[in-house]
């Protein structure tokens, strides 16, 4: 009887350890979330990837083709941003909404990337410009090592091949030489891209998120004229009626410009590529 007295208390006691334990070790455990890399929009995200390789997962906020600048959060992006710890964001009007994040995600670097370029004017697309795009990969690389200090040769490494990607493309260009030529685009995104590979920007159909008052078209309509100018640019994925009005009136044949917004899925090398060999196939024409 004594004996099976003892053994009824040892179990009841020892089942209680075991259950407080238990409840214990669930009261502790935070589920794991792995740190992310966030790039707010589309034009910068190879960059990103490329550096921060496979050590992180890197995540794009807008979706590629999406229109970023009335962007907003939605919670399906709150969701794939749990971990979040740095953001790379482009600033300049075009990711306002990254503001928001600070909200969800206490912890969140921003890094804004117009800070550390060449601006024209206040004008976002500085993506199109090589030379920045040197630079924000370096800065990239030194957030990535500030941030995961062990991997720093890794990132150094990927910051190497990025550069010299990057240093390609500008050989490229520089073998043919865009002499003062005019151009015509669809938005006004072509400015870095021009200045770089000494173009001019002669006008646009369309301003970020307007469309041309009728002084403006007037004014775009001389030029054509004055300039002599032969084609025109559309960029990928559009259909736009008021450049192809223009073009079919003033026998002017068109070709597609990326602005690396998405829309074309190329990824920044390739996109970039393919507008050097575009101007250089319309320069030798
Ligand atoms: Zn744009």
């Amino acid at each position: 009887m004594e004996i099976k007295r003892f053994i009824l208390i040892t179990t009841v006691f020892i089942l209680g350890i075991i259950s407080i334990f238990f409840v214990f070790s669930i009261k502790n455990h935070k589920e794991f979330i792995a740190p992310k890399i966030g790039v707010t929009i589309y034009p910068l995200y190879d960059v990103v990837k490329e550096i921060v390789g496979d050590k992180y997962e890197v995540v794009l906020i807008v979706p590629p083709g999406a229109e970023p600048h009335n962007y907003e959060l939605k919670i399906e992006d709150v969701k794939k941003l749990r971990g979040i710890k740095i953001v790379f964001a482009n600033g300049l009007g075009i990711d306002d909404w990254t503001e928001n994040l600070i909200k969800n995600f206490k912890d969140v670097k921003i890094i804004y990337l117009y800070q550390s370029v060449d601006l024209i004017d206040q004008d976002p697309h500085f993506w199109l410009s090589l030379e920045n795009m040197k630079k924000i990969a370096k800065i990239v690389e030194k957030e990535m090592e500030n941030f995961d200090k062990k991997n720093r040769e890794y990132y150094q490494e990927n910051l190497d091949k990025v550069l010299e990607k990057i240093e390609n493309l500008q050989t490229e260009a520089k073998q043919t030489v865009f002499s003062n030529k005019f151009i015509i685009t669809q938005h006004n995104a072509f400015n870095y891209l021009a200045k770089e590979l000494n173009l001019n920007v002669a006008g646009y159909l369309e301003g970020e998120n307007k469309e041309l008052t009728p002084a403006d078209l007037s004014q775009l309509i001389n030029k054509i004229k004055i300039l002599n100018i032969k084609v025109i640019f559309k960029e990928p994925g559009e259909e736009n009626n008021l450049l192809k009005t223009i073009a079919q009136e003033y026998n002017l044949k068109i070709y597609e410009l990326d602005s690396i917004e998405g829309k074309s899925g190329l990824n920044y090398f390739d996109a970039y590529r393919k507008n050097i060999e575009t101007l250089k196939f319309i320069q030798n024409e």
